[in-house]
């Protein structure tokens, strides 16, 4: 059974935070020290989580990845991904991580069932990493993505955020990095989303720059012609290595976004600029029932109507989403909290 909602965007692909606790402070996202954090009695259970997958499955949802804050600060990961990966009805369970927990977790990870991991890695200059994100663990990154491989995995994706001024020189380098180690890479563009409280319009570097600096380097670059929901334009350089870049910024990908978001206390967001979203723990804790949670599910997706990105385009004039202020009010409103 599909739900679609007013724009035709089918319930599908559901982005699961199991925390929104991180290991680094990576400055586009939580360029603060400390942050108000979930209170842990109100974090889903693995059994709870599960069950709302098994109730999304059956509404028609495919594509299940798990995010964060940092999801392999989780403990005991493996036996969700265990429980997950055993639901025919889910054909891609991922992972979205930064990686540094990542050499110790990926062969359990693998061996419980996990399809596809993605490790964000912006710059490969220690000195910058450790400047970028607060934290000296670049070497534990790299040693996490040389695991991947060793543990089994296939189609790896190494997703870069590239900001203008502070790793935008990095570009081809991260792409040969992405060959060495059999990679896909994507650029993201730096987007305004909350958390993100020093974004500026003029650190984003807009997809038709990073093109025109790759071309200059590698020659004529062509784009991949797919019928893809994937937020990723695909291209491919000469050498046949394909890369590709998340323009969520300046081409937002809306009208296709099929995305939506479960937060580590169970709050489900449209969108990720959505200011509101459905709790799912409090009538799940209550013990409604599997179709009482449908029948919240299916009518708030049947009157989705949000385009968070185009809507943030059209503005005239762009500054951060939320200011710190408005963000500790609310930290379901942070990126590391709905889950990037
Ligand atoms: N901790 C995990 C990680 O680093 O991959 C998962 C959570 S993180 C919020 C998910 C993704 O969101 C990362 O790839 C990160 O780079 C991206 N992200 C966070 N803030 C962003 C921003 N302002 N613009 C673009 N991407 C951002």
């Amino acid at each position: 059974m599909s739900y679609f909602d007013t724009l035709g965007r089918p319930l599908r692909n559901l982005r699961i935070s199991v925390t929104d606790r991180c290991n680094l402070r990576c400055q586009y996202c939580m360029p603060e020290e400390e942050y108000v954090w979930l209170p842990r009695e109100d974090l889903l259970r693995f059994e709870e989580t599960n069950s709302l997958v098994d109730i999304f499955a059956e509404l028609g949802v495919d594509k299940v990845r798990l995010t964060g804050g940092e999801p392999l600060l989780r403990r005991d990961l493996p036996t969700l991904v265990r429980m997950l990966a055993a639901k025919p009805r889910i054909r891609d369970l991922a992972i979205t991580t930064n990686g540094v927990l990542l050499s110790e977790q990926a062969q359990a990870l693998h061996d419980a069932g996990l399809g596809r991991v993605t490790v964000s890695l912006d710059t490969l200059r220690p000195e910058r990493f450790k400047r970028l994100t607060r934290r000296d663990d670049f070497a534990r990154v790299l040693e996490g993505i040389n695991a991947v491989g060793r543990a089994g995995f296939k189609g790896l994706k190494l997703d870069s955020v590239v900001m203008r001024g502070i790793n935008d020189d990095e570009l081809v380098d991260l792409i040969e990095y992405g060959k060495r180690v059999g990679a896909e890479v994507r650029f993201i563009e730096y987007m305004d989303v909350g958390g993100a409280t020093l974004w500026s319009m003029d650190a984003v570097l807009p997809r038709a720059a990073m093109l025109e600096r790759l071309e200059r380097h590698y020659g004529r670059i062509e784009p991949l012609i797919e019928e893809s929901t994937a937020p990723a334009d695909r291209f491919v350089l000469p050498d046949g290595t394909i890369f590709g870049i998340i323009s969520s910024t300046t081409a937002p990908f809306c009208r296709s976004c099929d995305r939506s978001r479960l937060t580590a206390d169970g709050i489900w967001y449209l969108c990720l600029y959505a200011k509101d979203g459905t709790d799912l723990r409090g009538p799940l804790r209550a013990g409604a029932s599997p179709q009482a949670i449908k029948a919240l599910i299916i009518p708030t997706w049947q009157n989705r109507t949000d385009r968070g990105a185009e809507e943030r385009l059209a503005l005239a004039h762009r500054s951060p989403l939320l200011p710190v202020g408005e963000l500790r009010k609310d930290p379901h409103l942070e990126m590391h909290t709905r889950g990037g």
